[in-house]
């Protein structure tokens, strides 16, 4: 099934040499490039390598203290044994992780650099790095006994509460718990007892998941273009041809989900399951719904807004094989599965995917590194795709599909170039967005204003001297925000909090201005502007709480509210199926980054905005402001659409010699003292560069060291030093080769320092 059994660096018995003690290889959490040895328990007998201790996990001593810890290998030490610890305890009777997945956690721990102990912490769900049983039961469930039957139907309807409890009980099918026969009487729980003592009904754990019944969905009649995709993938599977990449993208709109479904449903009625990623923003209560809803079985779900015992949970059901579907965000990756058979990733182009702290892997690229160990189909969706995947399908990597209609028979929206040069702005909103917006209410449509900045005014100036309300931490202005009570300045990198001040500290002068809007101030100026509507606002802030963002997205649906003002937050995935007009306000910034990804996150971001327009019978218009508007990169975008704009946008990358044709790793330095931090650079380049003139590798360039972006975040001073090449095995074998002068250096004591493989941001 897998090729994991013949990976290389996963430590497995050698050949039996008698005069060397066995030992246990544990991933141990810390700077470690390698397992670390541990000594069996005394009272274990070893003659021969215990395999089915790989994959358990053990308490072992370590630094004073103990710690929960994987056991990755069982292998014949070469060093004094009287050294080795043994360990405290074996927590698990048999292995929690199989060696196929223990193979793909160490392929993310040598492709991403990282110690394997660091890729566990990401793996695993906390309440299992704590050392709880794997095992999770769930609140007790009764079910008859062969007695009870006979007993139950002669009790008499004189006691109408017993008598129901007891008709529920001989209907049921399975079952029943706590919330369904509280459902039929108050005091189940004084007949339950009875029952039980006179061993009519049985007490059992039920599973830690709560089926939530979820009403049915019909299916729609897919398209021919839908079922041309879900064929594609029939016939592939049919010809049990293993591994496969899709990528399907599909215009906004178009049905994609659809398509997931039943391409979900086909590795069902195979008894396999299906792992679906989806973004953080994109798991929303009305997905879940859908799939629970059109597929009629449980389904698990993992997102970060889940508690530890229900991650926990569906981890383990779906590991167990007792609920066939996962849809989960970023970590979900790593779940274990019995029987996988799909994998699906939405949004693939989604910057989501890619974990900004600890190990820096991407799921979407290491989805596709599991289907291939795997052996199974992997579909990667959107209307945007990324131009990896774009690329990947140019070389024949990925098999194309396409939806180029929107379901359903709504047609795709117009998009416009608004120049506002020189024309009159009102917090943002110039005349002819305002006029167009005028129209559309008046047609009893709705209206969604994007803009991706929160808060009330990004700037608070002086007008005496021209002070700004800096973060005194970092290299950024502080964000007035408005505040249930009053306004308050906010750092959007550090989260550091002040009052605003009264006058002027630099100079006293009273005058202090706000420049630019943000989110609360559009709210405020559209609820002036147009008295008759009502305004919603979506964002970070409006939707901390939880269940927020369901009521809030409820609204908008319902168009309690006409006039939707968002982030990006507001911008993926919903549908709104009375916007008719989307107005696109500052996205200029995007066009003069120093990131060369800006352009295509812009490109992707305004297409998934414009996609909330019109997706029902009414046609959809996009107006977008600009001061830019001949911008050759803007013009293509709107005149010759997304794929145009990505076809010029590869070839540019391929001359500059950039991803994705080219790979670059980027290693990100920071300390109180700046000099710490590029004398740390400096030194990491100065030995790379010797290891290149040696031989290693004449195909590897630099950039830097320089400043970040943001020279100074949270305190700290920012450099970095980007490696590139056009050949990943030479720059990965390079960096191996340098970490352990790393880790040991005294240098790297003093400063913070990561390495980012296939970096996606520069901040
Ligand atoms: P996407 O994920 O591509 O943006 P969705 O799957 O959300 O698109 O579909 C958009 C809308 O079209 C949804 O309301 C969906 O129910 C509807 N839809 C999808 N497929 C069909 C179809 N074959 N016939 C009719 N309506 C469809
Ligand atoms: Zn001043
Ligand atoms: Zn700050």
């Amino acid at each position: 099934m897998t090729n994991a059994e013949s990976h290389p660096s996963l430590p497995m018995p050698s050949v039996a040499d008698a005069s060397l003690p066995w030992v246990l290889k544990v991933a141990v959490k810390g700077p470690f490039l390698e397992p670390l040895d541990y000594a069996f328990p005394e009272d274990v007998e070893l003659k021969q390598p215990d395999k089915a201790w790989v994959g358990c996990r053990v308490e072992v001593p370590f630094r004073q203290k103990t710690q929960v810890a994987l056991v990755v290998g069982v292998a014949q030490s070469e060093y004094d044994t009287h050294k080795i610890k043994p360990i405290v305890r074996k927590i698990d009777s048999e292995p929690i992780v199989s060696v196929a997945d223990l193979a793909l956690w160490q392929w993310v721990s040598d492709y991403y650099q990282s110690p394997l102990g660091e890729v566990i912490q990401a793996a695993l769900p906390k309440r299992l790095r704590a050392g709880e049983p794997v095992l999770l039961e769930g609140e007790l469930q009764w079910t008859l006994s062969s007695e009870g039957k006979l007993a139950l139907a002669q009790i008499s309807r004189k006691t109408p509460a017993q008598h129901a409890l007891a008709q529920a009980f001989l209907q049921a099918a399975s079952a029943l718990g706590r919330m369904e026969c509280q459902a039929i009487t108050g005091s189940w729980r004084k007949w339950l007892t009875q029952w039980q003592a006179s061993g009519w009904v049985l007490a059992e754990a039920g599973p830690c998941w709560q089926q939530v019944p979820c009403s049915p969905r019909p299916a729609h009649r897919l398209n021919s273009q839908q079922s041309a995709a879900v064929n594609a993938l029939d016939e592939h599977v049919k010809a049990e041809a293993g591994f496969v990449a899709f990528l399907l993208q599909g215009i906004t709109g178009s049905g994609k989900t659809e398509v997931y479904l039943a391409m979900t449903e086909l590795a069902l009625q195979q008894h396999k399951q299906v792992l679906i990623l989806v973004p953080e923003i994109g798991l929303t209560p009305q997905m879940i719904d859908r799939f629970s809803g059109y597929l009629q079985r449980p389904i698990a779900v993992l997102h970060s807004g889940m508690n530890d015992r229900e991650r926990h949970c569906a981890w383990q059901a779906v590991r167990s094989g007792q609920i066939s579907v996962l849809l989960g965000t970023r970590s979900a990756i790593f779940t274990p599965f019995a029987n996988l058979g799909l994998c699906i990733i939405d949004e693939e182009h989604d910057t989501s995917y890619k974990q900004q702290d600890g190990v820096r892997y991407s799921a979407r690229d290491l989805l596709v590194r599991r289907a291939k160990q795997w052996q199974v189909p992997v579909i990667l969706g959107s209307a945007t795709p990324s131009l990896e995947s774009l690329w990947n399908v140019q070389q024949q990597r990925y098999r194309l599909l396409r939806l180029a209609v929107r379901a359903g028979g709504a047609q795709l929206p117009k998009l416009r170039l608004i120049d506002i040069r020189g024309e009159k702005i009102q917090q943002g909103v110039g005349v002819k967005l305002k006029q167009a917006m005028q129209q559309h209410l008046q047609a009893g449509n709705q209206v969604l204003l994007f803009l991706n900045r929160r808060g009330f005014a990004p700037v608070l100036m002086c007008h005496g001297c021209g002070w700004q309300a800096q973060c005194p931490s970092c290299e950024a202005n502080m964000t007035l925000h408005q505040g249930p009570k009053h306004h308050y300045l906010l750092c959007h990198h550090c989260a550091e909090q002040m009052a605003v001040p009264k006058i002027c500290p630099q100079c006293g002068s009273h005058e202090l201005h706000t420049l630019g809007q943000g989110t609360e101030r559009l709210e405020e100026a559209m609820q002036q502007a147009f008295p008759a509507y009502q305004v919603l606002r979506i964002d970070r802030d409006s939707t901390r709480l939880k269940g927020q963002m369901a009521e809030l997205t409820r609204q908008a649906q319902e168009g309690e509210a006409q006039i939707l003002i968002g982030t990006q937050m507001l911008a993926k995935g919903h549908h709104f199926p009375k916007v008719t007009l989307v107005g696109i306000l500052e996205i200029d910034q995007g066009l003069f980054s120093c990131d060369y990804r800006a352009t295509e996150r812009m490109a992707q971001l305004i297409l998934q905005v414009a996609g909330r327009a019109g997706r029902e019978a009414e046609q959809g218009e996009v107006l977008l402001q600009t001061h830019h508007p001949h911008h050759p990169l803007l013009v293509r975008l709107v005149e010759q659409g997304y794929e145009a704009f990505a076809q010029e946008a590869v070839i540019e990358r391929q001359k500059a010699q950039l991803p994705p044709m080219h790979y670059q790793c980027l290693v990100r330095c920071e300390a109180y003292d700046a000099e710490d931090a590029k004398v740390f650079l400096h030194a990491l380049k100065a030995g790379l560069v010797q290891q290149a003139q040696a031989g290693m590798a004449n195909d590897l360039s630099f950039w830097g060291p320089v400043s970040a972006p943001m020279l100074r975040r949270q305190g700290r001073y920012r450099y970095q030093l980007m490696l590139s090449s056009s050949n990943r095995a030479q720059l990965h074998k390079h960096l191996q080769q340098m970490l352990p002068h790393i880790y040991q250096s005294p240098l790297a004591r003093k400063v913070r320092w990561s390495l980012d493989v296939d970096p996606q941001e520069m901040f």
